[in-house]
């Protein structure tokens, strides 16, 4: 495998990219998400028919497109990627379907945003390999079946209960995919390291996975913010004085709080006396989307202890006032 150089002119996305690893044994952790895979993916080559249908479920950069193109990569098949939210009509996924080649792995990320009519086609093109293609409109018009090659679908959702059930129950296996532990992100950090040429020392690697939210994603994102720091202002090294240094500087702090949980924790506190606030309330005080929130913040606020989740919205918990060094009201709600 070639190493990527630290050249400036890889865009973060680039990098993300070259990190990503290539086979199911080189994926770090998610040990029986890897093992089910795995078995799915022999009795697939067993009888040398398309694997059944695959549903990632799981918050945003724990994995989901790595494992999608992994699937494909170790079925030796070709690998399409679109998203729910750029199927606004049945036609845009009849143009995909009616397209794929035999055994092609078709990746679908966000399927739960994907248009109500594309969902029914989807049904039947995981099942009879079938897309019924409507010709006219009003009382003349038919639908004409058309026949397409077998395929794997892959959908990836960050909320598998919002999928409707006739859609969850297509899928021959769902794949829940986890928070990392501080050991696995370290694990990813230092190949992560090895593929960039950056020299991460042992304490370093061990502080970044500590602030990185249990998230692969978040871990290879403050490595690269960590080496600039130290291709700018150091010699290059990635010690864990300059990884304090530069997460400092980024505003993520030990427990790996960025600015957005802050500020949540902050206006729930501050504004709303600890709660409990509804979500959408919550979302337009920090002036985000409330599914922004709810994927992205939340699940590691609530896994911190930070943050607790009633039936009549959102309450900062005691641990949460104590790590703003904030006071509770007496008649703060826990
Ligand atoms: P998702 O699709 O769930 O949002 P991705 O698959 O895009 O997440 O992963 C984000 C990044 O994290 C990728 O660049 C990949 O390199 C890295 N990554 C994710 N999971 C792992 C893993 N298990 N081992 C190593 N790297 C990983």
């Amino acid at each position: 495998r070639e190493a990527v150089s630290s050249d400036a002119s890889l865009d973060d996305r680039q990098v993300e990219g070259a990190l990503r690893p290539r086979a199911l044994d080189e994926f770090v952790g998610q040990k029986r998400v890897r093992e089910q895979l795995s078995l799915v993916l022999d009795s697939a080559r067993r009888r040398n028919r398309a694997p059944d249908h695959i549903l990632m479920s799981g918050g945003p950069g724990l994995g989901k497109t790595t494992l999608a193109m992994i699937v494909a990569a170790e079925m030796g098949a070709p690998l399409r990627i679109t998203s729910g939210p750029a199927i606004e009509r049945s036609g845009d996924l009849a143009a995909v379907l009616s397209t794929l080649q035999e055994g092609e792995v078709l990746f679908l990320d966000e399927i739960h945003r994907m248009a109500r009519p594309a969902e029914e086609m989807l049904y039947v093109a995981m099942e009879d390999y079938r897309v019924d293609v409507v010709v006219g409109k009003g009382p003349g018009a038919t639908a004409i079946p058309l026949e397409i090659a077998p395929f794997t679908l892959v959908g990836a959702t960050t909320r598998a209960g919002m999928l409707p059930a006739p859609l969850r129950d297509r899928f021959g296996f769902t794949a829940h995919m986890d928070f990392y532990s501080p050991e696995e992100l370290e694990q990813i950090l230092n190949r992560s390291a090895g593929l960039l040429g950056a020299p991460l020392a042992e304490d370093a690697a061990r502080e970044i996975a500590g602030r990185s939210r249990g998230t692969p994603r978040i871990a290879n994102r403050l490595l690269r913010r960590v080496r600039d720091y130290a291709e700018v202002r150091g010699d290059g090294h990635l010690s864990l004085r300059t990884a304090r240094a530069a997460l400092e500087l980024y505003e993520v702090d030990e427990l790996g709080l960025d600015r957005l949980d802050r500020a949540i924790l902050d206006v729930l506190m501050n504004r709303f006396r600890g709660g409990p606030v509804g979500l959408s309330t919550l979302a337009v005080s920090v002036g985000e989307e409330a599914e922004t929130v709810e994927v992205v913040a939340e699940p590691f606020l609530v896994r911190s202890g930070f943050l607790a989740r009633t039936p009549r919205g959102r309450v900062a918990t005691p641990q949460a006032w104590a790590h703003m060094g904030l006071t509770p009201p007496p008649d703060a709600a826990f």
